[in-house]
């Protein structure tokens, strides 16, 4: 019989319920012993429904109240020393501490988990770590499963990837050399786990997918014939990526079993077809929302099945983590768009699908038979939809000419003729484009959409808004300004409801860090724009004022990086799309006199995928779509774009190859260090590297700005050096705003007299 079984599930409930209790929980209105029992709610809801799915385990351990890399390093006892905490019997209360920070230490840092949304805390480890186990997260959530009758695999990242995430801290040392001291800890968990008789653990390697250094690469053999020392079975699970190139040793793993994504790298099947042991194929997509196609995953998995007869396994790609919880909530979207709702499965509709593929494979299709008939309607409906498939917009794609990605002339050229009219002085100030997002403003939104004030009002409350925005900049004497984004939600929705192939949910919350979550919009359509959506904002803020205002965009990468996308035509050609979109509306501010315009794109750095070897197609298509969104402006329109706090080092040709005149950056926090590499380079445009952290309150002293101005006077010439914060102002209070940028401008104005 093939079993089933899941990687992981999403923490936070179908409506975000530990958010808003974990939140109450710090502002002290919910009791420690109410949220432990929501948590258990939670997790009893989860197995619940991989129960009732025919699951033959339940994952336990996943369940986290922040991170399941913090609970890690509690597990181990490599909690960051300077909190003074006891990791045998840290509170609550503690845990939080350290992922929140407290009057005395600030929080541990946070970072990507690969190339997901999901922020992880980083391990913090130094020369002398003691890690000492600590498996009562693991065991507890074990005995709970067994309470109710269920059969639980434990879920733990492994020694290698948990070495690989860390960093070190304090005095020079290598965190691999910690690896002889972290081994015991571990075998203790696990130990600790067979004793309590699961039968399978689940260790997650998901470092594999990344270019590990052979030392690293190199140590697994020893390190899992160690561990499988234990006396329950080890699932080795990767994730994110094909690990086809190790196929050799880790079919040699002496472990029990071994996880693929074959949802991401299906390719590297081929590598493993000979695998003596269990295969858990990871054949349904955790990183995205759509349905699968259930009968082509049965064709994949019948000769696998052929093959592996018991030891086939199936299961989600990755953790469910990923994922919004539940599609059966988004009664709104099944209303306005039941083909689209058709088409989506969400946490709970995934192991629905898993269900599906467990049952045709161990009793015949025909047991689903209606199922499978009604999967590939919707299926087929999708490959048809008008909706989705637009004949104007891929002829106009298809239609480009060569050069519809250049500028019509090189930037010196262009240069001089935008610094003709503009008549900017040296150093030209300007901000990032948001500007305080006040609870004012947010209220009028929300009142907005819950219909309690008319359009009038909305756009009045903005405008005035706008307004404010403007006289502040002027009294400032800001060079060029910024209308403030009053109007926008986010930097992403706010464009996703405006172009057309965009669609949102009400509740499809994917957990970023903590307790915060992020609503992704959905690109399930062809991409236009139907109708302008920044103009008549840009044109008002314009309107007021004689100094040059400056329009600002969120740019393909972002927009694409930023949605879930859809799957059934390569991820370069929406963003191609949504590339040629902006282009009409950066050409349709031209034409309303809005001649400097920002394209934002935060998102270019965190995309690149995680091998290096698939670094530069990305920045090919990636750089291509950004500059078909400025395609056809004229020589003098002044085109900026803006990443946040980025190691250009490795990627700056391809960011000099994006050609925007001007390009502003997060540098105040490296001490400008990281202009480094746009001098190394010779970057050959403008740059504006952030003079102060936007992420705090603190008003910097004109000692620091200077410092910072000089460092940069230093290494790029007067001439295209632009002086703003790191970033958009949005999180900031009106009264440092106005501080920090008046610190700005003062120390500009006296460093401009010296030049
Ligand atoms: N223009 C955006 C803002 O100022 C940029 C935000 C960002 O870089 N993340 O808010
Ligand atoms: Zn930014």
């Amino acid at each position: 019989m093939t079993k089933l079984h899941v990687l992981g599930f999403p923490r936070v409930g179908a409506k975000r319920e530990l958010k808003f209790a974990q939140e109450r929980y710090w502002r002290n209105e919910f009791s420690e012993q109410d949220l432990l029992k929501l948590a258990k709610f939670l997790r009893e809801k989860n197995w619940q429904h991989q129960a009732e799915n025919q699951a033959d385990f339940v994952t336990v351990g996943d369940f986290t109240f922040y991170d399941h890399i913090l609970d890690l390093q509690v597990a181990t006892g490599a909690i960051p020393a300077r909190f003074g905490f006891d990791s045998q019997n840290l509170t609550l209360n503690q845990y939080f501490q350290l992922a929140r920070g407290n009057q005395q230490q600030f929080a541990i840092e946070m970072t990507k988990w690969f190339d997901t949304n999901y922020h992880y805390l980083v391990p913090e480890f130094t020369q002398d770590t003691k890690f000492k186990a600590n498996p009562s997260h693991y065991v507890n959530q074990v005995r709970e499963a067994k309470a109710l009758g269920l059969t639980p695999k434990p879920v733990l990242v492994g020694p290698l990837t948990f070495l690989w995430l860390g960093k070190e801290k304090g005095a020079a040392f290598d965190r691999f050399s910690l690896l002889d001291r972290l081994l015991p800890v571990y075998q203790e968990i696990l130990t600790a786990l067979a004793a309590e008789g699961v039968e399978w653990i689940q260790i997650d390697e998901p470092a594999l997918a990344l270019d590990l250094p052979q030392q690293w690469l190199d140590a697994f053999a020893p390190v899992y014939a160690q561990l499988s020392q234990v006396n329950s079975k080890i699932l080795l699970a990767t994730y994110f990526g094909s690990v086809a190139a190790h196929a050799d040793w880790l079919k040699t793993l002496s472990v029990d079993g071994l996880h693929l994504d074959l949802v991401r790298a299906p390719e590297q099947l081929a590598a493993f077809e000979d695998y003596q042991k269990v295969l858990s194929a990871g054949v349904i997509d955790g990183r995205n929302i759509w349905r699968a196609d259930l009968n082509a995953q049965l064709a994949y998995l019948a000769p696998l099945k052929a093959k592996f007869g018991e030891r086939l396994w199936i299961a989600s790609s990755c953790s469910l983590l990923h994922c919004p919880f539940d599609l059966a909530v988004e009664t709104q979207l099944k209303e306005q768009n039941p083909d689209l709702y058709s088409w989506l499965a969400f946490t709970l509709q995934k192991v629905e699908e898993l269900a599906v593929l467990k049952q045709a494979l161990n009793q015949g299709k025909e047991a689903v038979e209606n199922i499978l008939a009604e999967n590939q309607a919707a299926l087929q409906a999708r490959a048809n939809s008008q909706v989705i498939h637009k004949a104007e917009v891929a002829e106009r794609l298809a239609n480009l000419p060569a050069d519809a990605d250049k500028r019509k002339s090189p930037f010196n050229v262009r240069i001089a003729k935008q610094n003709a009219w503009l008549n900017l002085p040296l150093l030209p100030t300007t901000t990032i484009g948001s500007f305080p997002q006040t609870l004012q403003i947010r209220h009028a939104r929300a009142n907005f959409r819950k219909g309690e004030i008319s359009f009038a009002d909305y756009e009045n409350a903005m405008k005035k808004e706008i307004e404010l925005v403007v006289r502040k900049q002027e009294e400032l004497d800001l060079d060029v300004l910024v209308h403030g984004e009053p109007e926008r939600n986010d930097m992403v929705e706010y464009f996703g409801e405006l172009l057309d192939g965009f669609a949102f949910t009400k509740f499809g919350w994917v957990q970023s860090y903590g307790s915060r979550c992020v609503k992704p919009p959905i690109i399930f359509g062809d991409v236009s724009r139907p109708q302008p959506m920044t103009v008549r904002w840009s044109q008002y803020a314009q309107s007021l004022t004689k100094r040059v205002m400056k329009g600002m965009l969120t740019g393909p990468v972002t927009i694409l990086q930023w949605s879930f996308v859809r799957n059934d035509i390569p991820r370069a050609t929406v963003c191609k799309q949504i590339g040629v979109a902006l282009s009409d509306e950066v050409l349709d501010l031209e034409k309303a006199g809005i001649k400097v315009i920002q394209i934002d794109e935060p998102a270019i750095r965190e995309g690149l995928p995680l091998k290096r070897a698939d670094w530069d197609e990305y920045l090919q298509w990636t750089s291509e779509a950004f500059r078909l969104s400025y395609m056809g402006v004229a020589d003098d329109t002044q085109i900026h774009t803006h990443m946040c706090y980025s190691e250009f080092n490795d990627i700056l040709p391809a960011i000099a190859g994006l050609d925007a005149d001007v390009i502003t950056i997060e540098t105040s926090r490296s001490d400008m260090d990281l202009l480094d590499a746009f001098v190394k380079f010779n970057y050959p445009n403008d740059i504006g590297p952030g003079v102060y952290d936007i992420h705090s309150p603190r008003v910097p002293t004109a000692a620091e700005i200077e410092h910072l101005l000089r460092k940069a006077l230093n290494v790029i010439p007067k001439e295209r050096l632009w002086v703003n914060p790191d970033c958009g102002l949005k999180t900031r209070g009106w009264s440092e705003t106005v501080e920090q940028l008046k610190v700005m401008v003062d120390v500009t104005k006296k460093l401009r007299a010296e030049l």
